[in-house]
């Protein structure tokens, strides 16, 4: 990259190539929010699947188009999310945090899906050096909560069996991390505003210990803030400990609200406004991954964390259940047809939410209609289902080897 010398102050022909196009792109987001473009896909909701456990209980879930910037599913989407991953996180006794952002002037490189994979692979082996029983639930954001239009590429991670990392431990991470940004780009990390080049990794340990111990020193007032505690937090724990609970007790319940939050947080979506360049480069990208097995859990495990899931929550129980492929009812595993339907079988069943509805096992006829009538009402159905799925046949085979629908 050319970097010239101009009185005294760095200046880079092509950072600023890249501030003009982040600018525009800025000025065509807006523009398109306006025209009232970016609502996901098509076919958002409009089809569901239809699964079955043993005995006989029926489910429908609705198909949506988890695409970030969808208003139609976006919130319905992140509670599947969450749910999907919450028994993978309860199995975390304390969790390392890491966010690993990319410089700015390299986010026009990684504007670029084989290029996000090779940093993320890279940064899987690179933890693993120092941790090679490493899980951890891994997902970038793409942009900031106060420039929703700006990109701003980040991974979060959230690590098992981490733990307080050394300083010099997470300099060498961060020295590498930097290395590996400037050999996969060819370009410097240096600018007017970071002429030092440094580079931004964040990493966080917490436990219920790391809490009671931040507590207790903010209780001595040897420290005025916490990273990890809020002053709700500490405020909560005061009143607890006041009406006589054990500090113990109360930093698990603490530990355990600070991770959900953080899950909440990490699989929230970014990409909110619709940037019609960056979705089509980004398209199918794999954005939420796993790294490293956890522990496969038994119904029973599953249930009993789903009740123990944060009570504010929207997300219930059964969501949760349905997500790990169990039935919410007996626990057995559940089977999804390949068969898409119209969404609006979803008006024969009862809402379980975020897109979920139980299908009673009998579909009894109105007592009202005679059995020939509805002998023939149930084969109009039966036809004008059959008509509307080989409809939907061709389109499936061609969304199925898409996988960010499944994401
Ligand atoms: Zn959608
Ligand atoms: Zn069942």
């Amino acid at each position: 990259m050319l970097v010239e010398q101009k009185r005294g102050r760095l200046r880079s022909p092509y950072l600023e190539g890249q501030a003009k196009s982040y600018i525009n792109d800025e000025i065509a987001d807006v523009e398109r929010v306006l025209k009232g473009g970016g609502r996901g896909e098509n076919y958002c909701g409009k089809y569901a699947k239809v699964g079955r456990c043993e005995n006989g209980h029926q489910y429908i879930k609705l198909i949506y188009c988890n695409k970030e910037w969808c208003e139609n599913c976006r919130q319905m989407a992140h509670g599947r999310r969450i749910a999907r991953w919450l028994p993978k996180i309860l199995t975390m006794p304390s969790f390392g945090y890491f966010v690993f952002t990319i410089p700015m002037e390299m986010r026009g490189f990684y504007k670029d899906k084989k290029q996000l994979s090779r940093l993320r692979s890279y940064l899987r082996r690179r933890l693993k050096q120092i941790y090679p029983d490493i899980k951890a639930l891994v997902r970038w954001h793409w942009f900031s909560e106060k420039s929703p239009c700006l990109y701003h590429p980040h991974l979060n991670l959230l690590v098992s069996c981490f733990e307080k990392l050394p300083k010099e431990e997470l300099e060498r991470i961060k020295q590498d991390y930097k290395k590996a940004l400037e050999r996969f780009t060819g370009q410097k990390i240096a600018s007017e505003t970071n002429p030092e080049g440094k580079v931004d990794v964040h990493y966080q340990f917490v436990s219920a210990s790391s809490i009671k111990e931040e507590f207790l020193k903010i209780q001595r007032r040897e420290k005025k803030q916490s990273k990890i505690l809020r002053k709700k937090h500490i405020k909560a724990i005061r009143k607890r400990l006041a009406s006589g609970e054990s500090l113990d007790e109360i930093c698990q319940d603490i530990y355990r609200a600070i991770r959900f939050h953080r899950l909440k947080y990490i699989t929230r979506a970014t990409f909110t406004v619709y940037n019609k360049g960056l979705a089509e480069k980004l398209k199918n990208y794999r954005n939420g991954t796993i790294w490293g097995r956890f522990p496969e859990l038994p119904y029973e495990e599953v249930e009993k964390m789903a009740k123990q899931r944060e009570a504010h929550s929207k997300v219930s129980q059964d969501l949760i259940l349905l997500e790990s492929g169990h039935c919410p009812k007996c626990g057995a595993r559940l089977n999804w047809d390949k068969q898409l339907y119209p969404a609006s079988l979803a008006s024969y069943g009862k809402e379980i939410g975020n897109g979920y509805f139980e299908l009673p096992i009998k579909i009894r006829g109105s007592p009202k209609m005679n059995w020939k009538a509805f002998r023939e009402e149930l084969s109009w159905k039966k036809l004008f289902l059959s008509e509307q799925a080989q409809n939907i046949q061709s389109w499936l085979k061609n969304e199925q080897k898409r996988r960010d629908i499944w994401d």
